[in-house]
């Protein structure tokens, strides 16, 4: 199975729960129930189930875009479970999360540079020519060309968008990414090009990733292991070609 004897976990959940507030005085509704889950260093965990299962909560809260109502959450050497968005912020250089939507996360008056060097700016005191060197550097490992900088995003096709998500998520070199159906929204063959992609710049970058996707044979092509989510509860983890090879 794929309960893997390790210690360099980047990512526990711990009994997690997480409800959102009910609405018009209906109770809350819990979207995640009890979940225990954790990714290992330089891993790749799929989480796989139906619309609605609670995917994309359980991906908010590993990354404190929501907190758990109860259990705890740990990510890269931080518990998160009641931090402030505070104290959360310096914390966040180490992982972040991309969405199915780039659109959704960037400001659309930004150029496609400082979209790109954003988190530099933020996190580091890097200067501005090396700022500029890096976000070149990595457009180029995004297949961008790197004198579009004073592009704007809209100028861009849609897997173009989503590989400048993706260079943003990668520049500070995160220890963990989580990616929320990155592909999802992309034609059927520009999928195919982002998700080889991402398959080379996690071979190559190292880092650790939650991948949220609905799609098995994307779990096949990246995946280390496998979760299974259902109904807000986890009904298997292991090892991908065993849960493949199961369902
Ligand atoms: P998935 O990513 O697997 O499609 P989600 O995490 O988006 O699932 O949603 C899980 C459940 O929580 C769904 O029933 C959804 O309707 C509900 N839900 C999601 N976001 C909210 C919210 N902001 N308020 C209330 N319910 C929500
Ligand atoms: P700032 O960028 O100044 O920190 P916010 O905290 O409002 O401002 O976050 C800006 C954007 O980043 C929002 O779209 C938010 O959804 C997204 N975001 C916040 N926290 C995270 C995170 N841990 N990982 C990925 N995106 C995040």
């Amino acid at each position: 199975g794929g309960d893997l004897e390790r210690t360099d976990w980047v990512l526990n959940m711990d009994n997690v729960t997480i409800s959102y507030p009910g609405r018009w005085g209906s109770p809350p509704y819990m979207a995640i129930n009890n979940v225990s889950l954790s990714v290992g260093k330089g891993e790749v965990l799929g989480l796989v189930g139906e619309s609605g299962s609670g995917k994309s909560t359980l991906g908010r809260c590993a990354v404190g875009l929501l907190k758990a109502s109860s259990g705890h959450v740990k990510v890269c050497g931080t518990d998160i479970t009641h931090i402030s968005n505070r104290k959360l912020r310096p914390a966040r250089k180490r992982f972040t999360m991309v969405f199915q939507d780039p659109a959704s996360s960037v400001n659309p008056r930004e150029t496609i540079g400082e979209i790109v060097g954003k988190p530099l700016r933020v996190h580091t005191s890097d200067n501005p020519s090396s700022i500029k060197a890096r976000v070149e550097e990595m457009l180029e490992r995004v297949r961008i060309p790197a004198n579009w900088t004073g592009r704007y995003p809209h100028e861009l096709s849609g897997g173009q968008r989503q590989r400048l998500g993706i260079a943003r998520a990668l520049i500070l070199n995160p220890e963990l990414l989580v990616a929320d159906e990155p592909t999802s929204a992309l034609d059927v063959s520009v999928q195919a090009t982002v998700l080889e992609l991402f398959k080379e710049l996690q071979a190559e970058l190292g880092f650790s990733c939650l991948f949220i996707t609905h799609d098995l044979g994307v779990v096949e092509m990246l995946a280390d292991r496998v979760a299974v989510l259902k109904s807000g509860q986890l009904i298997e983890v292991g090892y991908t070609a065993d849960v493949l090879h199961n369902s």
